[in-house]
């Protein structure tokens, strides 16, 4: 076994890789470009490399590079995760010249698969059904539009080189086809250099269902079954789950037995990817392979209990699959959810940034594929994904809510995140059927994403979590007596709310209906873990004094508690914008200046109490909302203040 690996990438998947080769007594080389002095990958690794600055093309991507690491680091082998260098053969033949070896297939086996045209051709002689299309490059538009008419609209034009979903278009009839032969071969030029195009029959609301292989240097052949990633936005994927609700044995068998075909043609060995669409009738048709390990391979490994990591060492060691497939069985169901930095509001623009916050659910059947850390900085010159959240259940239905929970346990401020889009999908009725399809995203967010109504329930529960709060944050600071009701308003609308503290738990009764929650939660927390009436809930929380904003299921809530006669003095009170809100701390209401707890010049962090104010002989903690520095006291204790009046300024 090898004694030392350098891993050619960054991020979460680095981070994995190294997981992996520590767990085998491997030492471990990250490189890092400019950009990611302090990443995770470079903290968690034995050693690190530096390879040149930010843009990818000098540093990730640049083989020389690598190889002049392995050589100065003595590293044996090389795994190149996925993206970057993984799908470019000429890699592993710089690495054999320099005698060094390749994490991943052979080089001809890369090279057979990175054209689609030659890959479909490849799959037509092993006998593995095809989309039904012209697979030879089309010169012209005249040509496609010749070749249209034969196989019938509508059709998808493809790059020969493609790749994420670049250079491909749907067109209907021939104006839409000539428009988008112009687009998408300029589109394939710039992005691979190479401006071929072919022609496919386009397949409407199809699934996407692939199958993970594994091979070793032997000639053995193995598929760890399906994982169907049909949640998909612009053609990428967003959510993937294995096993798919949709296949049967039968096609399960069929589909697994085409992959290794298609493997063994290649002479294949490591990890890799047969992609398939799969139309209503489970017509399954072979769409690209992708010779690398996957995003979403921790799904697999998840219900199969292997290790393809692991694996991918093992047999470039050397060594042969120490199974063959008859002792590969599923279980259970696990499904992966991509957190990115991205605003799904905003048309999922990508929002690089430092993660002020960052705190990640933990469970027995979740699994966090993570690649940054609190304080650590989302770079615009990469992928803006921050995470992989997965995971496991007996079924699927079980799968789908704890991801749903692990959702809402996941804590990330600074950058802007699909954690709500996230959710929503999994609460849509024809996800939580299993009727998916690549037009899911299209149909079911029409428009973009524009948030979720709660249900009334939901709304209920967030009532009695912000009342819970509160009254925690009083019991926690009050001298004197707690009231025992007062008004919770909720997104702009009053709810009457009587608390009353029975043991543990706290019983909030509301017009309608009684809310029991336990929590140990404490003031200044930014997660409100809870019971609520038996059942486990967690909402995000910030907010200060006697505002809460909560999250929960992809759904915001914005709760404001106003006490006795309060609430009367609130009313009339004005909104303030938001940017002097953030940079002032704010009286809430009328009231006495008790004390501050900071001087100016002080850091604060986020939850932090800065000042207590009494109103309505009630001692209210004033909290920082976000970290940030105290630039100047505008009052002192014992001053009575206004309603609005300004505390304190931050810089
Ligand atoms: P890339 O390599 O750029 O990711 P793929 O060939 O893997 O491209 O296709 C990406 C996605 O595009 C598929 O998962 C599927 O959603 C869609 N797609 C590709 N080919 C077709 C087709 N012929 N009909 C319908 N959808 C297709």
């Amino acid at each position: 076994m090898f004694k030392k690996i350098l891993i050619a990438n960054r991020g979460e998947i680095a981070c994995r890789v190294m997981r992996t080769a520590r767990r085998m007594g491997i030492a471990t080389v990250a490189v890092y470009s400019e950009a990611d002095v302090e990443a995770l990958h470079v903290r968690e690794a034995d050693e690190a490399v530096a390879i040149g600055p930010a843009p990818s093309a000098q540093s990730y991507l640049d083989i020389e590079k690598i190889v002049a690491a392995c050589r100065q680091s003595g590293a044996e082998a090389v795994h190149p995760g996925y993206g970057f260098l993984s799908e470019n053969e000429d890699l592993p033949i710089a690495l054999e010249a320099a005698g060094v070896v390749f994490i991943g297939p052979p080089a001809k086996a890369i090279a057979a698969m990175g054209d689609k045209i030659e890959a479909k051709k490849l799959a037509v002689s092993a006998g593995v059904a095809t989309v039904p299309g012209h697979p030879e490059a089309v010169a012209s538009a005249e040509e496609a539009a010749g070749i249209a008419k034969r196989i019938g609209y509508p059709v998808m034009l493809k790059a020969a080189a493609g790749g994420g979903g670049k250079g491909m278009r749907v067109a209907s009839d021939d104006a839409q086809l000539k428009e988008g032969f112009r687009l998408a071969s300029s589109e394939a030029k710039s992005a691979f250099g190479d401006g071929r195009l072919f022609l496919e029959k386009y397949i409407e609301e199809p699934r996407h269902i692939e199958i993970q292989v594994l091979g070793d240097t032997r000639g053995n052949v193995v598929h760890l079954f399906e994982r169907e990633c049909s949640i998909q936005r612009r053609h990428q994927k967003v959510i993937e789950e294995a096993p798919s609700p949709f296949l049967d044995a039968k096609t399960r068998q069929e589909m697994g037995e085409a992959a290794v075909k298609l493997a063994k043609a290649v002479g294949y060995f490591s990890a890799g990817t047969v992609e398939f669409i799969v139309d209503d009738k489970k017509n399954f048709y072979f769409l690209e392979m992708n010779t690398r390990i996957q995003v979403e391979h921790p799904v697999t490994e998840m219900v199969t209990g292997l290790d393809l990591v692991e694996q991918m060492i093992r047999v470039a060691a050397g060594e042969p699959l120490p199974f063959s497939q008859k002792d590969l069985a599923l279980k259970g169901h696990a499904i992966e959810a991509r957190i990115y930095a991205e605003d799904p509001r905003r048309n999922f623009l990508p929002s690089p940034g430092r993660l002020i916050r960052y705190a990640a659910p933990q469970g027995e059947d979740i699994r966090v594929d993570g690649g940054v850390y609190e304080g650590a900085e989302i770079s615009p010159y990469y992928d803006p994904m921050i995470a992989k959240l997965a995971a496991w259940g007996e079924n699927r239905k079980i799968a789908t809510e704890r991801l749903a929970a692990a959702l809402d346990g996941f804590n990330i401020v600074g950058v802007s995140n699909n954690l709500d889009f996230l959710s929503a999908i999994l609460r849509r009725k024809t996800f939580i059927q299993g009727k998916l399809s690549t037009a899911f995203i299209a149909q079911e967010f029409p428009g973009g994403f524009k948030g979720v109504d709660p249900s009334p329930n939901e709304i209920g529960e967030a009532i009695a979590a912000a009342s819970a709060m509160h009254r925690i944050e009083l019991e926690n600071s009050a001298r004197g007596e707690i009231p025992e009701s007062w008004i919770t308003n909720l997104d702009g609308k009053a709810h009457a709310v009587t608390i009353v503290r029975d043991g543990a738990k706290l019983a909030v009764s509301l017009a309608k209906k009684r809310h029991e929650v336990a929590t140990t939660w404490l003031p200044g927390q930014d997660l409100f873990r809870a019971e609520i009436d038996g059942v486990k809930a967690s909402f995000r929380v910030s907010g200060i004094g006697l505002v809460y904003r909560l999250a929960r299921g992809g759904v915001n809530y914005t709760a404001q508690i106003l006490l006795p006669r309060a609430a009367e003095l609130m009313a009339r009170m004005r909104p303030k914008p938001e940017s002097t809100r953030s940079r002032h701390l704010i009286s809430p209401m009328p009231g006495l200046l008790v004390s501050l707890a900071v001087r100016a010049g002080q850091d604060v962090k986020a939850g932090e109490e800065l000042a207590v104010v009494e109103a309505m002989k009630m001692e209210n903690v004033l909290r920082a909302e976000r970290d940030g520095t105290v630039t100047k006291l505008c009052v002192k204790p014992g001053d009575s203040l206004a309603a609005d009046q300004v505390i304190l300024e931050f810089a």
